[in-house]
């Protein structure tokens, strides 16, 4: 690391080989131990940590400086390196072989009380350690996040660099563009009453980058996404976006692949084995009920609707009368008692399913199930065999229209899945899509966004329910690591497409008049992608959050506890921009803060 002039080294760099070397350090303290005089402080800085002595009796500085050492206070200390006593030495620290004995030491800044602790060991609330961030990512799980963070947005642009990617910025001020979430809105004042919206991603730029002869594009990338939070969603994430002119998806895969494996490789040190799995939408909603499946377990779905053909259990044989499906999943060794097994049935009811038939294997290839009564013994005997199941396995069996089916054992299996290793990465490539996802309703909204090409227009127009799209996800372990897709090039197509999404000629023309415009002066083929990197680097840090790899995150109700966004602003500001706030929102203040009042 360069040290600047305030130190010499940094503390975690101190090894055997700098025994009897002076040496200057800048940190903070991050443990303090008085042992009869002689004060122990590991100072930490941002390379790692070292044990330094402070005896009053060589004078590093006034006892006065020496007792008042508080926690975090933020120091420089000058001292010879050397080995620690026999007996003394910590292996768990990487430093831990050496010390520094301490000649002068002077604060550089105090601290005050703490509010939580800075040990790793102790659990903090999260809205504490957001609204204390900074202090947060002073203890070595966020601060190795963010480092790992760094490493990861390094191994993507040393990719992109030798692959001859040109980075390019793009505006975060734009028009709204229809991309599938709703968008963050951002008011004009020099045109009151008109809007900018962030982007949802740079998917038009990057398109225009192509027209304009870029032909290889990337950049990492805010995007804007005014949707409901999860686990791996905030309202603002970074993607590693790219594009390519000349380029199909074959293409695209091919240096996604690359990107993958050479962050995985400079994050954990160890290469991803063998090839990424590749399978279509159909297979991976066919096998485990979801479009982005976790590979690193078994578990398909079993199609059990030929089995149950002409059964006499009118619970299934209702549902296959009326174009349902019957399937199962083999849970395996679950061992769950009764009151386990209720449990996965309330669960799938609350998956949405009517019900859930669990079936445990006994001897024999006899089942112990509140069905078997109903059910012919050939029947159980195929079930056990469809299911390969053995003694003490657990099925799960659910009857309902297949979207239902589906989306319920998809998330059972994952509910029980467990991966054999926790470290395993299971990447795979998801390819085509659906053109369009159809609501209950019947409604028609792209499954990815309206700039992916079609497989086949024509089928597209006849049939847009069942059309196929040119465009692939990358999934690992369970997650949407990122999308991308063939575009559509040619400016009679992309209108066709907003026709079939119900957006008018005349509305597609206001709208993206500028777009279609573009795509009229001799558009390239393209393709690209983008990846989310905050969700790549929580899964390679084993984050069970992307908050965790977000050095500044909203909470889950996208509030920001360190500054207080979003907040109320001035009336003048509202003034300025010509905005006003609505009597019900006024209202519903002063009920907040009549509340708060009264806290
Ligand atoms: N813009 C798309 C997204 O953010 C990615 C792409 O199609 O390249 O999902």
């Amino acid at each position: 690391m360069a040290t600047g002039l305030m130190k010499t080294i940094g503390a975690g760099e101190l090894s055997t080989g700098n025994i009897g070397e002076e040496v200057t350090l800048a940190g903070w303290v991050a443990r303090r131990r008085d042992h009869g005089g002689v004060i122990f402080v590991d100072l930490r800085d941002a390379s790692g940590v070292v044990q330094v002595v402070l005896n009053p009796e060589d004078a590093p500085a006034s006892e006065e400086v020496l007792h008042g050492l508080r926690l975090e206070y933020c120091v420089q200390i000058t001292g010879l390196v050397r080995a620690r006593p026999e007996g003394t030495t910590n292996d768990d620290l990487a430093t831990g072989a050496v010390e520094v004995v301490a000649s002068d030491l002077s604060v550089l800044s105090p601290s005050q009380v703490l509010p939580f602790q800075l040990d790793d060991r102790v659990d903090v609330d999260e809205t504490l350690r957001l609204q204390y961030r900074y202090l947060d990512m002073r203890r070595s799980r966020m601060a190795t996040n963010l480092r790992a963070r760094s490493q990861a947005i390094r191994a993507m642009r040393n990719v992109m660099d030798e692959e001859g990617f040109l980075e390019v910025e793009t505006p975060t001020l734009i028009a709204s563009t229809p991309e599938g979430a709703r968008d963050m809105l951002v008011p004009s004042r020099l045109r009151k009453g008109n809007f900018y919206a962030l982007p949802q991603s740079p998917q038009l730029f990057k398109q225009l980058l192509m027209i304009g002869g870029v032909e290889r594009y990337y950049q990492v990338a805010k995007c804007y996404r005014d949707e409901d939070f999860r686990a791996d969603r905030q309202i603002e994430f970074t993607q590693l976006d790219f594009e390519g002119s000349f380029w199909g998806q074959e293409d695209v895969l091919e240096v996604l692949d690359r990107i993958a494996r050479r962050v995985v490789f400079d994050l954990r040190g160890t290469p991803v084995e063998g090839d990424f799995a590749r399978m279509t939408y159909a297979q991976a909603m066919e096998r485990y009920g979801s479009d982005k499946p976790d590979l690193r377990f078994g578990m398909e779905l079993v199609d059990l609707s030929d089995v149950f053909s002409a059964t006499e259990f009118k619970a299934f044989e209702g549902v296959l009368e009326s174009g349902g499906t019957v399937q199962a999943i083999n849970g395996g060794q679950l061992g769950l008692a009764r009151s386990g097994l209720d449990a996965q049935v309330s669960r799938a009811q609350e998956l949405g399913a009517k019900g859930l038939v669990w079936m445990v294997v006994g001897e024999d290839g006899s089942v112990r199930s509140p069905v078997a009564k109903f059910l012919t013994e050939s029947e159980i005997a195929e079930i056990v065999s469809v299911c390969n199941a053995e003694e003490g396995d657990t099925l799960l069996i659910v009857a309902d229209k297949l979207t239902v089916v589906r989306s319920v054992l998809g998330q059972l299996r994952l509910d029980i899945g467990k991966p054999d290793n926790n470290d395993e990465l299971a990447f795979a490539f998801i390819v085509d899509f659906p053109v369009f996802e159809v609501g209950e309703d019947g409604s028609l909204s792209p499954a990815h966004h309206p700039f992916t090409a079609p497989a086949d227009i024509d089928e597209m127009i006849n049939s847009p329910e069942t059309a196929m799209s040119r465009s692939y996800d990358l999934v690992l372990n369970g997650t949407e690591l990122g999308s991308g897709s063939v575009r559509i090039h040619d400016p009679e197509i992309q209108a066709k497409v907003f026709e079939v999404m119900n957006i008018s000629a005349e509305d597609a023309e206001n709208r993206f008049g500028w777009f279609l415009e573009a795509l009229r002066y001799g558009t390239p083929p393209h393709a690209g992608f983008a990846i989310g990197i905050d969700r790549f680097v929580s899964i390679l840090r084993n984050e069970p959050n992307i908050r965790e790899i977000i050095p500044f995150p909203k909470t889950q109700t996208g509030a920001d506890p360190l500054t207080g966004s979003p907040s109320r602003v001035e009336d003048d500001q509202l003034a300025e921009l010509g905005i006003e706030i609505r009597t019900s929102v006024l209202e519903a203040w002063a009920d907040i803060d009549e509340d708060h009042s009264q806290e």
